[in-house]
């Protein structure tokens, strides 16, 4: 395998040493093949919002295992699956499931093509919208931790569509419009993949009022932020409203799923309703139904999940806040919800060419002062630590460990 992994970040390149292998894990807790166990905010990259083999979706998917793993067929239980999601996002008025958050931007973006006749996408600086061609120009986190903003075997021609913009500027938006062939702004809402960035005020308003104007799609990549930065996901969190949304980890609840929909007029022109194709052998596969269903439903039954989230991520952004300023560490906390990212170096982080300035050094010896007092954190300066339900009791615990570790990067 390359790098000894089937995901670059897994390496450990941004941080250095050697990464643990995993060889369980339960609620809060990873343990290693050596023995460790650690307190877990990797969360499989967010996908975990309850915790490791929450027993309500082990049952599910092992039951559903008991029933047959594939079929290719259509099942009821997508359609209860289907149900609970358009409850959830009513935005999305037509859905269609496929495997990753890859294949649903990959989609949304056809789609956007297919309906506007137009070829150009705008993405901003520092957003990732996974790793098909046209989305890999300055896509953050993954790329930038190797230190390659680009990649090659990407031709010229297909990211020449792509038009770059400055996230939580708008001018930089009207300006990527202003060459009128845009068929839809891809934006993260909130943005994860360069570091937490939450929108200034105004910013999602004003994308929505500019793709309105140039008859643009707004797409909302809410693959990290959908069921996580609130119940509906960033759409319901900050009140906008995109033409189509893409869905994953969450919804997968630990296993391959993801998703994109919205406006019933644009989803209708996929196949075979319409002539957009996209398909996917594996697509709805029952297992990751059952997963995703499993965690919607708890999603649904326990309205106060979010607020015991939001009061989690509060405490543990004032401790470390408060931690910085203590050992006179130069930085910002930055948060939405149940994630969050503490930038060292810059005050403030709005957009990429500020989160590129942290101190990536300071931050390496931030991970494995944290690792030796038994928290994992992902291991790159330009990804969100992820909350989950299960560190509530270990919260503080964790809080501990982490102010401990700022005071050792100094
Ligand atoms: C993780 C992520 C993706 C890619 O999803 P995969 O399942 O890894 O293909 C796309 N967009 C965003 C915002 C993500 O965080």
């Amino acid at each position: 395998m390359p790098g000894g992994v089937n995901s670059p970040v897994r390496a450990f390149k941004a941080v250095g040493g050697t990464p643990p292998f995993v060889a369980s894990a339960s609620g809060p807790h990873i343990t290693t093949i050596d023995g460790d166990v650690l307190i877990d905010f990797i969360a499989s990259w967010g996908a975990l919002i309850l915790g490791h083999a929450e027993p309500s979706i082990v049952a599910a998917v092992e039951e559903a295992a008991r029933r047959g793993t594939s079929f290719g067929m259509p099942t009821t239980h997508e359609v209860e699956l289907a149900e609970l999601i358009t409850e959830l996002v009513p935005s999305l008025e037509v859905m269609r499931m496929v495997s990753s958050g890859t294949e649903a931007t990959a989609s949304a973006i056809r789609v956007a093509r297919a309906a506007t006749g137009k070829p150009g996408i705008v993405k901003f600086e520092g957003c990732y919208h996974g790793h098909a061609d046209p989305f890999l120009v300055k896509a953050g986190s993954g790329a930038a931790s190797m230190g390659e903003p680009d990649s090659p075997g990407v031709p010229a021609a297909t990211v020449a569509d792509t038009y770059l913009a400055r996230f939580n500027d708008l001018e930089s938006v009207e300006r990527a419009l202003g060459q009128g062939t845009a068929a839809a702004v891809i934006v993260e809402p909130v943005a994860g993949n360069m570091g937490v960035v939450p929108p200034v005020a105004g910013f999602l308003q004003g994308l929505r009022d500019l793709c309105d104007q140039r008859r643009a799609l707004l797409i909302f990549d809410e693959v990290m932020t959908g069921f996580r930065v609130a119940r509906g996901g960033a759409q319901e969190r900050y009140g906008v409203t995109p033409d189509l949304t893409c869905l994953g980890k969450v919804v997968g609840g630990g296993t391959p799923a993801a998703v994109y929909g919205g406006r019933a007029e644009l989803m209708r022109k996929v196949a075979p309703d319409g002539p957009v194709y996209q398909a996917g052998t594996l697509a709805g596969n029952p297992l990751a139904v059952a997963a995703g269903f499993a965690t919607l439903r708890y999603i649904t039954e326990n309205p106060g999940l979010y607020d015991e989230l939001e009061n989690m991520g509060a405490d543990l952004e004032a401790r470390l806040t408060q931690a910085m300023k203590e050992y006179n560490v130069a930085g910002s906390v930055q948060r939405a919800g149940a994630m969050l990212t503490l930038f060292f170096g810059p005050t403030e982080v709005r957009s990429w060419d500020e989160a590129s300035t942290v101190d990536r050094d300071r931050f390496g010896r931030f991970f494995h002062a944290a690792y030796q007092g038994g928290v994992l954190l992902p291991p790159s300066p330009f990804e969100a630590l992820f909350l989950m339900r299960a560190h509530g009791p270990l919260i503080d615990q964790a809080g501990e460990v982490l102010v401990t570790a700022i005071g050792e990067t100094g």
